[in-house]
């Protein structure tokens, strides 16, 4: 069986401010705020001393593999947005922390 799967990078600094972006292969809308994992499937997470590195989804639709990478820029900017906030002591994604 070979199942033959196509892998995609995306930096997360070229989404749209609400991390929403579509599946380059099947066009669904993956969105952070979706937790149904009915459009997609977090398959890895990357984290380094300075948060999450890099995030590795699965496209449900299509089965194709998109590697996030660039969230140290994102976390750089919700420090800028939000100065009066704390990061609450979770095993969530820092990403995909919401208010
Ligand atoms: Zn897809």
């Amino acid at each position: 069986m070979n199942k033959q799967i196509h892998a995609y990078k995306r930096d997360i600094d070229t989404t749209n401010r609400d991390g929403a972006f579509l599946c380059p292969q099947c066009g669904a809308k993956i969105s952070p705020d979706d937790h149904s994992e009915l459009v997609y499937s977090i398959v890895d997470i990357s984290v380094n001393s300075f948060g999450l590195e890099e995030l590795v989804i699965c496209c449900n639709r299509c089965s194709c593999i998109i590697h996030l990478s660039g969230f140290s820029k994102i976390n750089e900017l919700s420090v800028m947005h939000h100065p009066a906030e704390t990061e609450p002591e979770t095993d969530d994604v820092p990403y995909f922390v919401h208010t």
